[in-house]
């Protein structure tokens, strides 16, 4: 239950191709290491909501598979949702409540920083 959902952006037109090479120049990073070309700070982050074939595992993974992709700025809100190959490589350690999944990153967004106060992701600075 969350009482006061976050006010997420679309990119702005005029940002978006920075947006778009900020994130493909890493294709399997969950956290960026890129400023935001919307706000300059550095939090974007990426997740695939991709289904394994029947046949695959977590832990063996044979080819990219469709599914969702969100990429966003925990700072400024702006977001982008499509559809989109999940990399093979591609794995998260997020727990996401799947049933909580919108176009909106909300969710995405709820279990990351979840996952940061319990400590999971203790890699990178914390703080500010
Ligand atoms: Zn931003």
């Amino acid at each position: 239950m969350s009482l006061s959902q976050r006010r997420w952006l679309g990119v702005p037109l005029e940002r978006m191709e920075a947006w778009q090479l900020a994130f493909a120049t890493m294709p399997l990073a969950e956290d960026l290491m890129a400023p935001c070309p919307v706000c300059g700070l550095t939090s974007l982050h990426r997740y695939y909501d991709a289904p394994l074939s029947p046949h695959e595992s977590q832990q063996h993974i044979e080819a990219a598979r469709p599914g969702g992709l969100w990429e966003w700025c925990s700072r400024c809100l702006a977001y982008e949702h499509s559809t989109a190959l999940a990399p093979a490589a591609w794995r998260s350690r997020l727990p996401v409540d799947h049933s909580q999944l919108t176009a909106e990153p909300e969710a995405l967004e709820n279990a990351r920083r979840s996952a940061e106060a319990a400590g999971m992701r203790s890699r990178g600075r914390s703080g500010s």
